[in-house]
């Protein structure tokens, strides 16, 4: 899934909404010793960026940095981490799930977490908040506290970039359980079903193979819909000749893949030939590029270089790629201005594109993994125009 060529990380897009209904929590399951000690090991981390700063708690209140300091997937939940301590926050839906699910102690709130939170922030100077995801109004309960604030800015997703071997190995698991969602829901296409059609197979087969969720809303576009690089699928036939875009990603064990691919109904045109190939090859050039030590920048101007000698410069829209792990989109961003340096164990989409009014556009991604070398292919799926 693209995102956007700016500077900004992007996660607005991502963002969840505090939900309420509860119904939808995933199976509690226990925090295994394993686990424990790598909760702790981003606590100590994240001490350390809080120890630079002078302050002596966090507050941190995002879910996928929740899950991802403590291992609280409820959607209700705030920390508070100091040098001694860890607190979970949570509402009393949650009370047997925290428990479960995480070693933080854990505190019941019978109203806002924030407001909760406030209250023992007594013995604090300095406190350090989450200023590119908080809400206004939870701010302005933070701040009956009479602490000094700082911001985070990206500190804890920063922290996220570098995968630990557990995450890359749930990351694959992700990515091979949406390839074979593909396979399998291409066995089932039929021309004259609707690209709504088409992506419902895509995410019934999801969850029919232990997918949580989509890690977004499926992408399939057909035709000169597919020049919409964030098309919603829609009822549009997919019939007579065209290109058909796949843009699709599942959330396994918490943990996002992401991939497009391009099939064409009927006999393809020399011109779309020449659009996939360019793509095609700007795609191969990003993916030499990446290697750890070099800057996402570089990475980004490999594909950019490739599609403007081929003419398809202005054509294409947005950034090469994004990191993803907990969240579709999270940092680095694999884009123009975007200075950070790939480093081993980063888990990367590669995914140029190019789109043109009228006609179509092409997209082709893949998940990788950096490597001191190079990187890790991890899509299995054949990257050849699929001819339907
Ligand atoms: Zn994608
Ligand atoms: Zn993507």
């Amino acid at each position: 899934m693209p995102s956007k060529q700016t500077t900004h990380n992007g996660l607005a897009s991502t963002r969840q909404a505090p939900g309420r209904s509860g119904l939808c929590a995933p199976e509690p399951h226990p925090p295994g010793p394993a686990a424990s000690l790598a909760y702790a090991g981003r606590i100590t981390a994240l001490r350390a960026a809080l120890a630079a700063r002078e302050a002596d708690g966090a507050v941190i209140t995002s879910a996928p940095n929740v899950r991802y300091f403590s291992g609280f997937t409820g959607s209700n939940g705030a920390l508070l981490v100091s040098a001694g301590q860890v607190t979970l926050f949570t509402d009393p839906r949650y009370t047997l799930q925290a428990g479960r699910e995480t070693a933080a102690k854990v505190v019941i709130a019978k109203g806002p977490l924030e407001s909760a939170i406030a209250a023992q922030l007594a013995s604090f100077h300095k406190v350090a908040f989450e200023n590119t995801r908080i809400s206004f109004r939870s701010m302005a309960a933070l701040q009956k506290a009479r602490v000094d604030w700082c911001a985070l800015d990206d500190t804890c997703e920063a922290l996220r970039m570098v995968k630990s071997d557990a995450e890359q190995e749930a990351i694959r698991a992700s990515v091979l359980l949406n390839s074979a969602a593909l396979d399998e829901a291409l066995t089932h296409f039929r021309a004259g079903m609707t690209e709504t059609d088409l992506a419902a197979e895509i995410e019934y087969r999801m969850r029919r193979r232990g997918a949580e969720k989509p890690a977004f809303e499926t992408i399939v576009a057909f035709g000169e819909r597919s020049a919409l690089p964030h098309a919603h699928p829609g009822p549009a036939r997919i019939s007579g000749r065209g290109l058909l875009l796949i843009d699709m990603g599942a959330f396994l064990g918490g943990y996002a893949s992401d991939m497009t691919r391009m099939a064409h109904l009927g006999k393809v045109p020399t011109a779309t030939r020449q659009l996939y190939d360019a793509v095609s090859e700007a795609q191969l050039a990003a993916l030499d590029r990446v290697k750890a030590g070099v800057t996402t920048a570089s990475v980004d101007a490999a594909a950019r270089k490739v599609l403007t000698a081929r003419g398809y410069g202005k054509a294409f829209v947005h950034s090469t790629g994004h990191g993803l792990g907990l969240e579709i989109h999270e940092m680095p961003r694999i884009g123009k201005q975007d200075k950070t340096r790939l480093e081993a164990g980063m888990v990367i989409t590669i995914e140029p594109g190019a789109y043109l009014e009228g006609f179509g556009g092409v997209r082709i991604e893949d998940t990788v993994l950096v490597t001191a070398s190079g990187c890790e292919i991890l899509t299995p799926t054949s990257k050849k125009l699929l001819v339907l």
